[in-house]
């Protein structure tokens, strides 16, 4: 069985993971979505809130799962059976980061692969970090993010007194 695992902060998930997701569910058997806890110092939602708002959002692919991990990414994978890290690439900027991080898992773990799916061209100016931004000056959030979590974005960005105006 294929089983790869797709690791982020998804801070909150936007469409442009939900793609990634969505393709590499489609090619393998199984997919684990991992938030991983030490990615950021100050996330907006909490790991368990993450967790909630990627499981509400992936529902109907039967055969992703969602989980966090505070370990290692290649422990992570070890305990999951995988040998597959899945990275989104927006464009050229995203690739020296991405590529140091895919070296440095390969040294700790030779047998483990990293694979980079272009992002759509739908979403390639789509970060995380955009959509907060975004949120703040009360933008419509319908193109960056899954509907089911738009109210949830914003209330959190309001009950952390956040807005702009
Ligand atoms: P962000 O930069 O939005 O905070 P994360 O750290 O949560 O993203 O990213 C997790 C993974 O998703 C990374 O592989 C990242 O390159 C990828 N990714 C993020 N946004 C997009 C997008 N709009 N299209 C494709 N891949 C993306």
């Amino acid at each position: 069985m294929s089983i790869a695992v797709y690791p982020g902060s998804f801070d909150p998930i936007t469409l442009g993971h939900l793609n990634i997701i969505r393709r590499s569910a489609s090619v393998f058997d199984e997919l684990y979505v991992c938030v991983m806890v030490n990615a950021e110092k100050n996330p907006l939602f909490n790991r368990d809130e993450r967790v909630e708002l990627i499981k509400r959002t992936v529902a109907k692919y039967k055969n992703v799962k969602v989980e966090s991990s505070s370990e290692l990414l290649v422990e992570y994978m070890k305990q999951r059976n995988s040998k597959v890290i899945i990275k989104g690439l927006r464009a050229v900027s995203d690739f020296d980061k991405e590529f140091q991080i895919a070296l440095i898992n390969r040294k700790l773990d030779p047998s483990i692969q990293t694979l980079f799916m272009p992002s759509s061209e739908k979403y390639t100016y789509l970060s995380s970090s955009a959509v907060k931004e975004m949120t703040r000056y009360g933008a419509d959030l319908g193109t960056f993010v899954p509907h089911e979590i738009i109210d949830d974005v914003v209330a959190k960005v309001k009950n952390e007194g956040m807005m702009f105006k």
